[in-house]
């Protein structure tokens, strides 16, 4: 799955939103219903059909109109795209019947940071002393975890590391109706493709037996149980490692870590090696190799660059493909970043992501301590970056599309700068960048003759 480091890295408080009853048009009665018996009319007609085939039906909710005409619209012509896609007919008119979209759903996927939180802030929430407390309590207690490993080749602390960021250790999953937030965010539009393909796993995995409507909670997004599986990830990839001959990533640890660590195997996660290594720089670096080549440790050597701590590589890990990373920029902390760093970004493709995870699995393990500290820094605002985007742009180092989000567009527009001003070029956006671009544009535009 590719997540983005949204929800994780930002927290945002907001007040849900409220539907205005007086506001929602009249329901549609079901003696409007006279078509072919398509499912969207079953599903209208609910209140007044046969009894659902399913051996142990649960209350049918009356079908009503959700008093969202976009909504019913989009419910329609979904409910004959689940059933085309293989949910049973009952299944989709059972559970589609009676739902309304949630507000708050959209609210919280339309959202945008107003600030975002420098990456060193962010690793040291992560690495929380409470949390290290428990990880290092859990890798002890947890009897199933030998067996874990031995199957799948991930080290627990790996796989507590995960379990800590996706649900606190599993005590906070969320407890959102999935099959609702996915309706919403597919009924609303801006990620319909993923949503609709998303419901359709979720509603397959109702129809298995293997959890039930009650027992399908998670995130807003639609991430669920201990593990925060989107529902497409839950047939290849979920485990029943406790043998109950259910795959239950919501109430039992030994299946969430499994399926957690099967995902991770299934992501390219190499047995035997390590996630990523930090690392210093020599003097006069080229910086062009950030974010570059993977190279083995001996072709870095080369280049100058010392691992951190002066300890010796293992031969596996200096034999795999390394990638530089310098998440904060030349005044950070440098990594190696291993193949296994790749690997925790399929679970959510965020480099800051990935490197709490390995930073909170070494941690567990009793290392984890940073030769070169995080930066102190002041976070940007949403207007910051896109000033400095503007000003790129204007000097003539087009960062692309100018949306605030410094992706891998903006870097390289900023490392151009840097390069072409003698700066070293590191590609991270500090403030002191944004103001020295803002000037320099400001400056250039006063130039121009006019
Ligand atoms: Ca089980």
């Amino acid at each position: 799955m590719s997540r983005r480091m949204d929800r994780r890295v930002f927290i945002v408080l907001l007040l849900a939103g409220c539907a205005d009853p007086s506001m929602t048009p009249p329901a549609i009665t079901p003696s409007a219903i006279v078509q072919a018996p398509t499912i969207s009319s079953i599903l209208e007609s609910q209140s007044r059909s046969e009894p659902s085939t399913v051996a142990t039906p649960p209350p049918v909710s009356p079908s009503v109109s959700s008093g969202d005409m976009t909504f019913d619209n989009w419910r329609a012509q979904f409910a004959d795209k689940a059933v085309a896609a293989g949910v049973p007919v009952a299944v989709v008119q059972r559970e589609l019947a009676g739902l309304t979209p949630d507000p708050t759903v959209v609210s919280l996927d339309r959202r945008q940071p107003e600030f975002s939180r420098p990456v060193g802030d962010y690793i040291k929430g992560v690495i929380s002393d409470d949390r290290v407390a428990l990880g290092r309590r859990y890798r002890d207690d947890l009897p199933f975890l030998s067996d874990v490993e031995q199957r799948f080749g991930v080290p627990r602390d790996v796989l507590l590391a995960v379990w800590a960021m996706e649900s606190a250790f599993g005590k906070i999953q969320g407890n959102n109706d999935v099959i609702r937030s996915l309706a919403t965010l597919a009924a609303d539009g801006r990620r319909r493709a993923f949503a609709e393909t998303e419901l359709i796993a979720a509603l397959k995995i109702i129809a298995s037996g293997e959890a039930t409507r009650a027992q399908l909670k998670g995130s807003w997004a639609g991430a669920m149980g201990q593990t925060q599986f989107i529902p497409s990830n839950f047939d290849p990839t979920a485990v029943d490692e406790d043998g109950d001959g259910k795959r239950d990533i919501w109430g039992s640890n030994a299946d969430s870590l499994a399926s957690a660590a099967n995902l991770l195997a299934k992501g390219g996660w190499r047995r035997g090696e390590g996630w990523a290594r930090e690392v210093i720089l020599p003097a006069n670096f080229d910086y062009s190799l950030v974010e570059g080549p993977r190279d083995p440790w001996a072709a870095w050597q080369a280049r100058g660059v010392k691992r951190a701590d002066g300890l010796p590589w293992t031969t596996a890990d200096a034999a795999a493909p390394a990638q530089l990373l310098l998440p904060a920029g030349a005044k950070g902390p440098a990594f190696l970043a291993l193949p296994n760093h790749f690997a925790i970004r399929k679970y959510n493709n965020s480099t800051a992501y990935a490197l709490g995870i390995g930073l909170l699995a070494d941690r567990f393990s009793g290392g984890g301590v940073l030769v070169t500290a995080w930066p102190v820094e002041q976070p940007l605002s949403l207007a910051d970056r896109m000033s400095a985007q503007g000003a790129l742009a204007r000097l003539g180092f087009d960062p692309g599309a100018p949306d605030g989000v410094i992706g891998a567009g903006t870097r390289k527009a900023l490392r151009d700068w840097q390069k072409a001003r003698g700066v070293p070029p590191d590609g991270y956006l500090s403030l002191d960048l944004v103001k020295r671009l803002s000037l320099e544009a400001a400056n250039a535009a006063s130039a121009t003759p006019g």
